[in-house]
């Protein structure tokens, strides 16, 4: 692994974290004709959104789904899976269809911008009109600030100051909001919920499009995308945590980046140290990018920011059935219980009887033990289903890191750092997204363009 340049005297860049950020920055930057090296702590690719296997079924450790509006991943996403792949490129791609079980049933019809959305509120079952009036006024509102919220309130104080009544907070915006920012509306920044909002509601009709897996979570991108490096003579290494990064040569300048800058060292000396490489991308999640950075006096202030970022759970329950446990809806909300929505699997995955629950915001579940919780979750879903038998196993999986607490004026760790050469992507570096897939992707991009810069100035 010790190539430095490559042999063609190409740059070198390394990337270290192969999960939806670090895979986004090596397809940019391999696509740009540098040398990638990506180098991955755990055996699979995708991090927080990845592939696990239980009782030989292939599962996600967090049920994930995904907007019209993420429109970098899908782009990025149709550039590195075959062509005459799955639906919508691993995607199941249905117009927004909002429905929670004894409550709120919204469906945007098939109508051009804002009308969809007008539509969607009007025709709205299971709220009173004048609850839907204020959603209505809530989105214009914004629309005619810009999506800009002075002061960057709480969602809550957001929601108080604009007169939206509990009936449409309850059943819309509070868990359009735990979704989303997978915060509480009394913690969740407003202004992040407003560019949610913005880029979802009140954009294209497609953009609020809902996208649900059709394949694992680690197929659906990372995977892919390593083959794509691979394919232009970048390598991937799986189950290399770098515990170091050591300067070596002169320290890389503008327009001397090809000077060997970085090399990396490995946990436990597993590998022989990598490098040297003219740039080197943390695609870390905070609580990593804190412990990389402790003690490298240049990233102090990356090392502080990371480490300050608070977070949030996200809990997934997994309840395998013996018999059909088909949902009317692949995606139905819940009501009364722990579980938020719930996933049928067989309409998803090819997974009969199999449904997959997800709880955002968890933290106030964590103290149920995993089989107390799974008991509560079936008989909440004994309610939808009333038919349903003891299901034969579950599973239980916490995040306890899911995503950093999206709280007003959050200061994120911007992008580059103080080192000429070292920049930073993952969800929780600055940008106006929520911790999601789509804020990952974009994150990637945006430090290969910075890479890019750094080595080929002007
Ligand atoms: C349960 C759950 C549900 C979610 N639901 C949704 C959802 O529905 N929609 C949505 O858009 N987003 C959702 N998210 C958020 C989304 O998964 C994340 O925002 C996104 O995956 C973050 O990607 P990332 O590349 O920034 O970070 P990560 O995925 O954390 O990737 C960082 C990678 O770095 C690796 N690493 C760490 N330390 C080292 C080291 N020292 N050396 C080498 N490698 C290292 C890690 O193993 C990891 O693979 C959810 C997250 C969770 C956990």
């Amino acid at each position: 692994m010790e190539d430095g340049a490559s042999p063609l005297n190409v740059p070198a860049v390394a990337v270290v974290g192969g999960g939806y950020a670090g895979m986004a920055a090596a397809v940019e930057l391999a696509d740009a004709g540098l040398s990638v090296q990506v180098f991955e702590a755990a055996p699979e690719l995708g991090g927080r959104a990845r592939r696990i296997t239980h009782r030989g079924l292939v599962l996600d450790n967090g049920l994930h789904i995904g907007i019209g509006a993420y429109s970098s991943l899908l782009a990025l996403g149709r550039r590195v899976r075959p062509a005459g792949g799955r639906p919508d490129d691993g995607w199941h791609r249905r117009p927004l269809d909002w429905q929670v079980h004894g409550g709120i049933r919204m469906r945007a019809p098939r109508l051009p911008a804002p009308l969809h959305l007008a539509a969607a509120l009007v025709g709205a079952s299971g709220l009173q009109v004048g609850a839907r009036l204020d959603a209505l006024r809530l989105m214009l509102a914004l629309r005619r600030s810009g999506y800009r919220v002075a002061g960057d309130l709480t969602v809550g104080a957001l929601l108080a100051q604009q007169r939206q009544r509990p009936a449409i907070v309850e059943a819309l915006w509070a868990p359009l909001c735990i979704a989303a920012l997978n915060t509480p509306v009394q913690q969740a920044s407003a202004q992040v919920f407003a560019s949610v909002l913005r880029d979802s509601l009140g954009a294209a009709r497609e953009a609020s499009d809902l996208l649900l897996p059709a394949t694992d979570l680690s197929a659906l991108f990372p995977d892919p995308a390593a083959t794509h490096v691979e394919a232009r003579g970048g390598s991937v290494h799986r189950g290399h945590r770098v515990e170091r990064v050591e300067r070596v040569g002169p320290a890389p300048r503008a327009g001397r980046s090809a000077a060997p800058g970085w090399r990396l060292h490995f946990a436990q000396g597993r590998a022989a140290p990598a490098g040297p490489f003219a740039a080197v991308v943390l695609a870390l999640p905070p609580r990593a990018l804190a412990e990389l950075t402790a003690g490298w006096p240049e990233l102090q202030a990356v090392h502080d920011s990371a480490a300050a970022l608070r977070h949030e759970p996200i809990t997934s329950v997994y309840l395998q059935y013996p018999g059909p446990a088909a949902l009317a809806h692949p995606m139905t909300g819940l009501a009364a219980g722990p579980g938020q929505w719930v996933f049928d699997r067989a309409a998803l995955a090819g997974q009969p009887g199999l449904l997959g629950v997800v709880i955002s915001a968890s933290a106030g579940w964590r103290t149920l033990e995993p089989a107390d919780l799974a008991a509560a979750v079936h008989e909440q879903l004994r309610g939808l289903l009333p038919g349903l038998t003891e299901p034969s196993w579950t599973k239980v999986i916490h995040e306890r890191h899911a995503t950093f607490a999206c709280t007003p004026g959050l200061p994120r760790p911007p992008m580059t750092t103080a080192v000429a050469g070292v920049v930073l992507a993952g969800d929780h570096v600055a940008g106006d997204y929520p911790a999601t897939l789509e804020g990952a992707v974009r994150s990637g991009q945006q430090a290969a363009t910075a890479v890019l810069a750094h080595i080929h100035p002007g």
